[in-house]
């Protein structure tokens, strides 16, 4: 038997093609990711589409895709290579067969021939003597056609004349089942609780369980990190991995995602109802789209970083960090039992975080393909750069940069008519028309501008706190937007100098 604890790291994230990847999925990703790299280890993605009823098309190519967009990338995977292949489980699926064999020989597991009918008419006599959700489990298969209530013979015979006929894993009686998981340290389940989990399908293909424990033995996985959601398959695992003689894996349940309002599960619904994204990038599911995160304008490296710290901590105060810095600090053992609330304010506040650290020239590059193509044709890449300069604090996403560089690039069509009658009147045109000759006859930069015009107003005694909040308006419709003077000197003399006109005009009909 290898010795896990010495051999090399191997971990495997393994979704099911059935949908695209939701959030949840994306931190199991990373947090497999992280592990193999801080373990130089080996990071594999298997894709387990034995269920071909719930497949989707799509759905794999997405899965990379968003994996390659977030830097997440396999070492070893379909398409990436690597010597436990294939990697998608419907390539290997004359496989598995023999395994739920080997469990029927040693009696952990049986034949069964019931029909949907049969199924079905157990469970409404179940109920019928007050039995809640009745499953095929210790209590009832002796009541069903399998290889434990039938002859020899009478299986054999059935088999021999192609009956449809599954393997459901036999669990014993009232036994402990333990293990240990590197959160919740041991975690027991009684058999009794559990019930004879189908293995083997009647087109021969395996289910979820069979699948996965032969590939983690196959593919040497060391490690399972997946969602909570399969702690309590891990006992049918445990159970298997014992029969058939093999060393499970270390096991590692994540906490789940909770909604942004701290009850219950994140679900894809909530996107759509709280106005954010829950899958990585955009899905169009034919009836419906969900919005991703890359689509929103969000940065994939702000996304890891905001998704790491959803059910596990560095133990100190450290909240931006690298991918180098997480795999560095990472630890199974810091991963978090209760679930973790799914704040989106702070998705946004790691994504300023991630634009405001970004250079200029690769931040524009970043925003490029969110900027609208008529911006893009009528400005130059060095007009576009200063924009961005002077924008950056205000984007929290990629998306923002449109309308809020807006005056950049458009002249107001409105002016905020409340700040207009509360500060302007006729008695100031004489002084504007001073200060625009002031202006028109700099050299233009922002501090030759503030010199002149702050100087002339300082000069003349008028209010500092009348003046520029109207020629902001002037220039922006509003009193938003950033530093006054490096407005007026970026859209030089001639366009400043026509929406100063345009404004006094506007402001006239105003008052
Ligand atoms: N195919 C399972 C899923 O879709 C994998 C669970 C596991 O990692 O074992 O989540």
């Amino acid at each position: 038997m290898q010795n896990i604890e010495n051999s090399k790291v191997r971990v495997r994230f393994a979704p099911s093609p059935t949908g695209p990847l939701h959030i949840g999925g994306v931190r199991t990703a990373l947090y497999n990711y992280l592990f193999a790299k801080k373990m130089k280890g080996t990071f594999i993605l298997r894709v387990e589409d034995t269920d071909q009823n719930r497949y989707i098309a799509g759905a794999e190519d997405y899965i990379k895709e968003s994996l390659e967009w977030l830097g997440l990338t396999p070492d070893e995977g379909p398409g990436y290579g690597g010597d436990f292949g294939p990697y998608r489980q419907s390539e290997r699926k004359e496989l598995y067969a023999q395994y739920a064999e080997k469990l029927v020989a040693n009696g952990n597991a049986y034949y069964a021939f019931d029909t949907p009918e049969e199924l079905t008419k157990m469970r409404t006599d179940q109920e019928a003597l007050g039995h809640h959700s009745p499953k095929y489990d210790r209590r009832t298969r002796s009541l069903m056609r399998n290889s434990l209530t039938l002859s020899e013979e009478e299986t054999h015979k059935l088999k021999d004349d192609g009956a449809n006929v599954i393997i459901r894993l036999k669990m014993p009686e009232n036994q402990e089942i333990s293990f240990v998981d590197k959160v919740r340290e041991k975690v027991t389940f009684n058999t009794d609780q559990l019930d004879d989990k189908v293995i083997l399908k009647a087109d021969g293909m395996p289910t979820y369980h069979l699948a996965n424990i032969v590939d983690d033995h196959l593919m040497e996985i060391t490690h399972v990190i997946r969602g909570e959601e399969w702690l309590s398959s891990t006992a049918h695992h445990v159970l298997m991995y014992q029969s058939l003689g093999w060393t499970a894996p270390t096991f590692t349940h994540l906490p789940l995602i909770l909604k942004p309002v701290g009850k219950g599960k994140l679900s894809k619904r909530d996107g759509a109802k709280f106005g954010f994204p829950v899958f990585p990038m955009k899905w169009d599911a034919g009836d419906e789209i969900y919005a991703g995160f890359k689509e929103d304008g969000y940065d994939a490296k702000a996304l890891l970083n905001f998704l790491v710290l959803l059910g596990w901590n560095p133990g100190n105060d450290e909240e931006i960090m690298t991918l180098d810095r997480m795999t560095e600090l990472f630890s199974l053992e810091k991963i978090v039992k209760s679930g973790a609330r799914f704040d989106f304010e702070k998705a946004n506040w790691f994504n300023q975080q991630y634009i405001i650290a970004t250079d200029d020239t690769q931040l524009l590059k970043n925003v490029k393909p969110f900027i609208s193509t008529d911006i893009l044709s009528n400005y130059s890449e060095d007009y576009l750069l200063i924009v961005m300069k002077l924008m950056k604090e205000r984007l929290q996403k990629f998306t923002d940069f449109n309308d809020a560089a807006g005056l950049f690039f458009k002249a107001p069509t409105s002016y905020d008519e409340k700040q207009v009658k509360k500060r302007f009147s006729e008695e100031l045109i004489p002084q504007f028309n001073a200060m625009k000759g002031l202006a028109s006859s700099s050299d233009f930069s922002s501090e030759k501008l503030s010199t002149n015009i702050k100087g002339y107003l300082n000069d003349n005694g008028l209010k500092m706190g009348i003046y520029l909040p109207l020629l902001r308006i002037m220039m922006c419709g509003s009193l938003t937007g950033p530093d006054l003077f490096d407005i007026i000197s970026l859209l030089g003399k001639e366009e400043s100098m026509k929406r100063w006109d345009d404004a006094i005009s506007a402001f006239k009909n105003m008052i």
